[in-house]
């Protein structure tokens, strides 16, 4: 089983990522990390993508969807896509890669995202994000990396990021419902309820097989 989990900056995508990788198994590709890692690394990926997610844009299509393959192709696991496809190029690429068998459309206010983006800082070193009103050291517990911002969880890049959303990314809830694999994760109410609705809607898919 494969899933994609589509959703605003800062929706929850990560968190219910992880909830699923820590309860089913799944194998998380989150293109957001990767390139973040190439950028930290200075690769030549990262020198480019760096400018376009500094500007709250997609890095372009032809770039992820190479990055995307290299990762997938030749690895055996049901994965998870955290933040892929953002257009629809990617999402019919992402078609001839893999079958997708059901979309977390993660739904959730612009204002409670932007409270909880401007409050997350994420490990340079391993990508895990933490929220500062719970953990209040800076440094990462799983591996001493120190926690960051990143530099796109600002105000202003964040109101960027969400119009990149709006414009290009939210039309793939219509092409993942026309296929009849998209459920819709209310996100503004209690972590409980939201991890809640996922296993549902996880469950609900494997009963049906
Ligand atoms: P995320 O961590 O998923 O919020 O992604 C952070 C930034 O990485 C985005 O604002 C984009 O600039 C870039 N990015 C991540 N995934 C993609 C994608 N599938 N297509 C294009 N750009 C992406």
């Amino acid at each position: 089983m494969n899933i994609v989990i589509l959703g605003a900056p800062g929706a929850g995508k990560g968190m219910i990522s992880d909830y699923l990788i820590k309860n089913y198994g799944f194998l998380q590709i989150s293109t957001g990390n990767i390139l973040r890692e190439n950028v930290a690394g200075r690769t030549e990926l990262g020198i480019i993508a760096q400018k376009y997610m500094n500007r709250g844009e997609l890095v372009p299509d032809d770039l992820v969807i190479g990055m995307l393959k290299n990762v997938v192709l030749g690895t055996k696991a049901e994965f998870i896509f955290d933040g892929f496809p953002r257009t629809l190029n990617q999402a019919l690429a992402l078609d001839d890669i893999c079958k997708i068998d059901l979309v977390l459309f993660v739904d959730v206010q612009k204002d409670v995202v932007i409270k909880r983006a401007l409050g997350r800082r994420v490990c340079a070193k391993c990508q895990r994000t933490y929220k500062i009103a719970n953990y209040k050291k800076s440094i990462c517990e799983d591996c001493g990396g120190e926690l960051i911002q990143r530099a796109d969880d600002t105000e202003e890049v964040i109101e960027k990021r969400f119009e990149t959303f709006y414009k290009q990314t939210a039309s793939l809830k219509d092409f993942y419902q026309n296929k009849n694999i998209l459920k819709v994760i209310n996100n503004s109410n209690s972590i409980e309820e939201t991890y809640e609705n996922v296993a549902k809607a996880v469950e609900d898919f494997r009963r049906k097989q």
